[in-house]
């Protein structure tokens, strides 16, 4: 039993231990290998962003150089000079100036070569003097508008890069159509005179969407992958990767260009997913990322963030001192931990199955426990019924062996052993009730001639015939009728005094006589004959010794008296032939 309960609960209480093992050990190389996803995402993340920040600090430092050569040319500070005092002699007149039409003519065969889009000659009044359309001519530049500061710079000696700003006039779009307000990106450098005085900025319109954007684009990973600048105000200054879907959820128009119409704010959930920010767009707060990279802070952040469509991503980030804008590689959450979902999602199947193999295994273990216990639970069943069936049968064997050792096996009733443990019980009833006890004995008569002549056989079928009559001539239960020995038997009879004795005596008597046993031999009779013996006492005078002696005492006397009768011992008397 104790083994049985040590097992079931081995069955039980292991299973779930080892499971929680498994359990703990999965989760805790699960968080490992997040933690190194994270980091490897993290590394590519900067790799592709410092790449991207190389690229075009390089793209623009060839930009620059070249355009700082031309403000340097001597036939463009001459051309300056004279567009200087030809506008501040005749403002009105400036668009006929022949030096312009020479400097559009210079401007032309340089511009050709990156296929930029305009310039500008623009006078410490910050007043475009220059340019390829008469429109800006004489009026205030949009830069100095729009990004004073960079212009300022320029004023003071810095040849630099000008982030996006909205064109003042239509622009010919990459498909081909004219649109206002296209968003428009200036290199600039300052005209420096003999004097090594600043007379002028020149400056280059130069297409956003080709070299600017094409660089940032380069750095796309996978499928949602994104690098892209903004200025200083969060303005997104290249071109949106998810622009159509922008379009679509209706966060930029379709009349608006996503650069400058994008900010990179956080809309407080996925837009994409369906997310209706509770604030309006002007009151959302810089992204995470933007946010830090303004700041300047750009110590690599683990974590992911919501980006400008609100969807959760990862990212690095820059801010440019050089180039005056802020740099970022970002991806999706979702697709970044892919090849991690994938392990988790492999690893949680794989602890499924593993539990339902276990929770199977346990219960099959009950199960053939059950089982085991069912079958020890009949066998114990059946062997129970069987030592009883068996002590029974026993039981019973030893009433027959008993009943057996009683009885005669030849007259089949009693023999001298139940007659002499019978005595004792009769006479105690006898006296207990105050009663007499009578005994008598039965032999029969010239049996050894009997013997002699028929055959021992047949003495034997005899002896049996006469103990059947002896038998059957009694009536009470409480008789007794045994083989004392040889041809002799003995009746006991309890509670019956001399004359209940002696009736009974006859009747024996008479009956074996009525039988009618042929004796041929017999000097008494031509049948078989018997002498009975009876005694009988009463109250302290009885007692089994002196019963059986008198009894036997009346048989001899009847024998001596010529057999075939009966004998009472207290008379003597000779009963009726
Ligand atoms: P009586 O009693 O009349 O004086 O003469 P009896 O011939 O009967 O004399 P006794 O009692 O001495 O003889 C007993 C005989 O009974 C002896 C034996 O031949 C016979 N006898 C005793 N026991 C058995 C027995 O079991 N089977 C058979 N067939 N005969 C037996
Ligand atoms: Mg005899
Ligand atoms: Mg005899």
């Amino acid at each position: 039993m104790k083994s049985f309960t040590a097992r079931l609960s081995a069955v039980v209480v292991f299973p779930p231990i080892l499971l929680t093992i498994v359990f703990l050990a999965m989760s805790l190389s699960l968080s490992f290998i997040k933690a190194e996803s994270k980091q490897g995402i993290q590394k590519s993340l900067n790799t592709v962003l410092n790449t991207t920040q190389e690229t075009l600090q390089l793209w623009l430092s060839s930009r620059l150089g070249d355009l700082k050569e031309l403000a340097r040319d001597k036939e463009m500070i001459a051309l300056a000079k004279v567009l200087i005092s030809s506008h501040h002699n005749k403002p009105n007149d400036q668009k006929n100036s022949p030096a312009l039409e020479k400097m559009r003519t210079l401007m032309a065969a340089k511009m050709q070569r990156y296929n930029d889009k305009g310039f500008f000659i623009i006078n410490p009044d910050r007043v475009s003097i220059a340019s390829m359309r008469d429109a800006n001519i004489s009026s205030e530049n949009l830069i100095n508008q729009q990004r004073k500061l960079y212009l300022d710079r320029a004023f003071m000696g810095d040849t630099l890069f000008i982030p996006s700003i909205n064109s003042d006039v239509p622009l010919i779009t990459q498909s081909g159509a004219l649109r206002d307000k296209q968003p428009t990106i200036f290199i600039a450098s300052p005209i420096i005179d003999h004097n090594a005085k600043v007379i002028a900025v020149l400056t280059l319109r130069l297409d956003p969407m080709t070299n600017f954007s094409r660089i940032t684009q380069l750095g796309r990973i996978g499928n949602t992958g994104e690098t892209y600048a903004f200025d200083e105000s969060g303005q997104l200054l290249t071109k949106s990767r998810f622009t159509e879907d922008l379009r679509a959820i209706g966060v930029i128009r379709n009349d608006e260009i996503d650069m400058l119409s994008i900010r990179v704010i956080d809309p407080g959930g996925n837009l994409l997913e369906g997310y209706k920010p509770e604030t309006q767009k002007k009151d959302w707060p810089l992204t995470l990322m933007a946010h830090r990279a303004i700041e300047g802070n750009t110590s690599s952040f683990i974590d992911s963030y919501r980006d400008y469509r609100g969807v959760e991503v990862f990212g690095a980030w820059l801010w440019s001192k050089k180039l005056g804008i802020g740099l970022t590689t970002e991806i999706d959450v979702k697709e970044a931990l892919q090849p991690y979902e994938l392990t988790r999602m492999v690893i949680i199947i794989v602890l499924a199955i593993l539990i339902v193999l276990t929770i199977g295994l346990v219960f099959f273990l009950l199960w053939l426990q059950e089982r085991e216990k069912k079958v020890l639970k009949q066998h114990s069943k059946l062997l129970k019924e069987t030592v009883f069936k068996r002590t029974a049968e026993l039981e019973d064997a030893n009433k027959n062996l008993k009943i057996l050792s009683e009885i005669d096996p030849l007259t089949q009733i009693g023999n001298r052993r139940l007659y002499e443990q019978t005595l004792p019980r009769a006479i105690a009833t006898s006296k207990r009730a105050s009663q007499a006890m009578s005994l008598m004995i039965i032999d029969i008569d010239f049996f050894k001639p009997f013997n002699d002549n028929y055959g021992h056989h047949q003495g034997d079928v005899t002896l049996y015939h006469v103990a059947e009559v002896i038998a059957n001539s009694l009536t009470r239960t409480t008789d007794l009728a045994a083989r004392y020995g040889g041809e002799e038997f003995v009746v006991l009879m309890p509670s019956t005094d001399a004359e209940g004795a002696l009736y009974f005596a006859n009747q024996i008597k008479t009956n074996i006589e009525s039988r009618g046993i042929k004796h041929k031999f017999s000097s008494v009779a031509d049948i078989v004959t018997v002498s009975i013996g009876v005694a009988s006492l009463v109250g302290d005078a009885l007692n089994g010794t002196d019963l059986f002696r008198d009894a036997d005492n009346a048989l001899y006397q009847a024998k001596e008296n010529g057999r075939k009768q009966i004998v009472l011992y207290q008379s003597l008397r000779n009963s009726r032939q």
